[in-house]
């Protein structure tokens, strides 16, 4: 087989990445939703590409477009996904699926012959910007998905087992999507780092130790609403002041573990009456904590509950802490991590090692089998995001990179 050449590979990467980000629900702007028209023109070209690599193409029941090449049992699964947020960049998630379907030609076209097969994937459900739900595409694949989420509804009140049925899917088939676990080999995602780190180390490629995991809480602070003008500061029962001590506080946490992943963020608040001229009785804001271990990730939830009860004390208000979405760390497979390393010294390049502060559906596919990402530099790490930007040269790499990977991979 010819060595692939990255610049050539990179440049086809960059023309189908602007043939995707031209489907959009909106002009000017590119928005593409879980099981929306655009979703069906997407998965429609991403299933033409396959073909034309030599892929034979199907879809799940989640609508996941999936282009195998070879026989054999056993399958190394590629992927990534091709829904959008709203207004989004054109890299997140297709250039996984493009880099997918670039590699898997390469061995198409040279008729080769792998000890395993491989299965390009294209996700429709990442980034859970219709549903409620998340990752649902990816938890079918991994034999995860749980059906509660089918009751969860759009906006429009359109629910995730409507839409799947106006899509032309059958929910009582999702169970039949799933890998069996001995089927599945392994999965690897290329994606873009949607962070800074690579930029800052020049480098374009990064290898992802795991993928930090999440909790969010809903926090209530009451105290007494009480006239602007009329009550001392020494009597007043702020709940507003309180939630930023526990603000802070949060900070103060997050701050004491930089090399763990570890990020704390207040992201809404909200103060009632919410009145110029009232002292805040009640506020509500919401905590997202994430840490690169389970355990980290625990004591810190936990430290941040015992300070907003301190605080509640000192101030004379109480404080109720209610948690409303949690994901474990996701961690990638030291050996998978190892060989995607050795692929990108080959390219004349130094393998960055870095935590995924972003949910991907790797941390999904873990459940099912080892699993591993490939980071590509983004410019200015700016992600979600019209400006989102990967070079031609970086793709390229990235592609070329897991190319290599393909060609030394071993069934464990
Ligand atoms: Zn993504």
């Amino acid at each position: 087989m010819n060595a692939p050449d990255p610049v050539a590979l990179g440049v086809r990467a960059e023309a189908m990445i602007a043939e995707l980000g031209a489907i959009s629900a909106e002009p000017g702007r590119l928005v593409r939703l879980f099981l929306t028209p655009e979703h069906r023109r997407a998965a429609d070209l991403v299933a033409r590409w396959m073909r034309t690599a030599g892929l034979s193409v199907s879809e799940d029941a989640l609508g996941t477009v999936r282009g195998r090449f070879g026989s054999a049992k056993r399958r190394l699964l590629i992927g990534s996904h091709i829904d959008t947020v709203i207004d989004a960049g054109k890299y997140d998630g297709p250039l996984g699926v493009i880099a997918g379907i670039l590699a898997a030609e390469h061995f198409a076209r040279a008729k080769a012959e792998l000890p395993f097969g491989i299965d390009v994937l294209a996700f429709g459900d990442e980034e859970g910007s219709r549903f409620p739900a998340t990752l649902t595409s990816s938890s079918a694949c991994a034999g995860a998905f749980e059906s509660e989420a089918l009751a969860t509804a759009d906006a429009q009140g359109v629910t995730l087992a409507e839409a799947l049925r106006i899509y032309g899917k059958n929910p009582d088939d999702i169970a039949a999507a799933a890998y069996q676990p001995e089927d599945a080999a392994g999965y690897i995602e290329v994606h873009i780092e949607q962070g800074p780190v690579l930029e800052a180390k020049g480098e374009p490629l990064g290898i992802v130790t795991g993928i930090v995991g999440q909790i969010r809480l809903r926090v209530t602070v009451t105290g007494e609403a009480g006239h602007a003008g009329t009550v001392p500061m020494n009597l007043r029962h702020d709940a507003y002041t309180g939630a930023a001590e526990m603000a802070l506080a949060l900070e103060r946490i997050a701050r004491e573990h930089p090399d763990d992943g570890m990020v704390g963020t207040v992201g809404w608040i909200e103060a009632k009456p919410a009145a110029v001229n009232i002292i805040p009785g009640r506020v509500l804001f919401t905590v997202d904590l994430r840490a690169l271990t389970d355990a980290l990730r625990l004591e810190a939830t936990e430290r941040f509950a015992a300070e907003a009860a301190r605080v509640a004390k000192a101030r004379g208000l109480t404080v109720a802490i209610e948690p409303f979405h949690e994901i474990a760390t996701a961690h990638c497979a030291p050996a998978l991590q190892e060989a995607l390393a050795a692929s990108v010294t080959e390219l004349g390049h130094t393998p960055i090692r870095l935590p995924s502060g972003a949910g991907h559906d790797a941390q999904v596919m873990v459940r099912l089998c080892p699993s591993a990402m490939l980071f590509v530099r983004c410019r200015g790490g700016i992600s979600h995001n019209p400006a989102e930007f990967a070079s031609v040269a970086d793709m390229g790499l990235a592609v070329a990179a897991l190319i290599r990977f393909i060609e030394k991979f071993q069934l464990g």
